[in-house]
């Protein structure tokens, strides 16, 4: 059943409305009628199993039948920090991970990151990777809206009080894969994937200094946003939702 974004007050009527490019895709592509069920998310982490009461040219009517904790959401609460790359290369990595169940994204400023932040444009990137996160999580029907943090220095995220179950520094020199990092169930993991050209030696060891441990993703040296979705994609299937059963409405 295809799930719908609408803001969160409009979910909150008597009969929530699906308009604009979202109804054409719906009437059009999707072909739905009048009497059809569909899925209405606001952002909230809740879904609404929702039915289309009446369509006009331009807006469908819906009434709300049921609602849930989204499954979209996935139970692993999951950090990425990103070295700081060339512009396209964070847009796409803020999109492939919000559709891998990102909860939160923290671009790092470490010793070898070549592109740097120009501040003055700062929040004007801020709100760009914020619509970014907003049409991907509409895309895929996540059902929450992933965080994206204020840019962070290296030395400022691992030396952070924040507590997670587990810390990982994907590190291409390392040798021990993924799987065998934690004996329990972490659920609140923070991962850190450097830049283009990698992260020091000092940096490694000062971050293990800080209770992050190192992992390999394999013989081959990936792209830093080939590094990012791939190490998602394998915490998602270890920890979080991607290997379990799915329970629709
Ligand atoms: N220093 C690398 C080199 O020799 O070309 C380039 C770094 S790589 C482009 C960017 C980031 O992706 C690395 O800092 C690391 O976090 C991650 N990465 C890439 N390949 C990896 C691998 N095989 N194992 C673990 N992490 C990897």
């Amino acid at each position: 059943m295809r799930r719908f974004y609408v803001d969160p007050d409009e979910a909150r009527k008597e009969y929530p409305q699906i308009k604009g490019q979202d109804f054409r895709h719906m009437q059009k592509v999707l072909r739905h009628e009048p009497g059809d069920r569909v899925i209405l998310i606001d952002g909230s982490g809740f879904e609404y199993l929702s039915v289309i009461e009446k369509m006009n040219s331009s807006k469908a009517f819906l009434s709300v039948l049921d609602k849930k904790w989204s499954e979209t959401a996935s139970p692993l609460e999951l950090t990425v920090a990103q070295g700081f790359l060339k512009e396209k290369k964070m847009d796409t990595i803020i999109r492939h991970l919000t559709e891998l169940g990102l909860t939160r994204w923290i671009p790092v400023i470490s010793q070898r990151s070549v592109a740097r932040p120009d501040h003055r444009r700062m929040h004007e990137r801020m709100r760009r990777w914020n619509a970014i996160a907003v049409e991907s999580m509409k895309q895929c029907g996540l059902s929450r809206i992933p965080d994206i943090s204020e840019v962070m220095t290296f030395e400022a995220l691992i030396e952070s009080k924040e507590a997670y179950d587990g810390k990982i520094i994907f590190w291409e020199e390392e040798t021990a894969p993924l799987k065998d990092l934690f004996p329990d169930n972490p659920k609140k993991i923070l991962v850190l994937v450097g830049p283009e050209g990698g992260f020091s030696p000092e940096e490694v060891n000062h971050a293990k200094g800080c209770g992050f441990k190192s992992a390999s993703l394999g013989p081959r040296i990936l792209r830093a946003e080939t590094a990012s979705i791939a190490a998602c994609t394998l915490l998602q299937y270890l920890y979080g939702d991607m290997k379990k059963e799915i329970h629709p409405f």
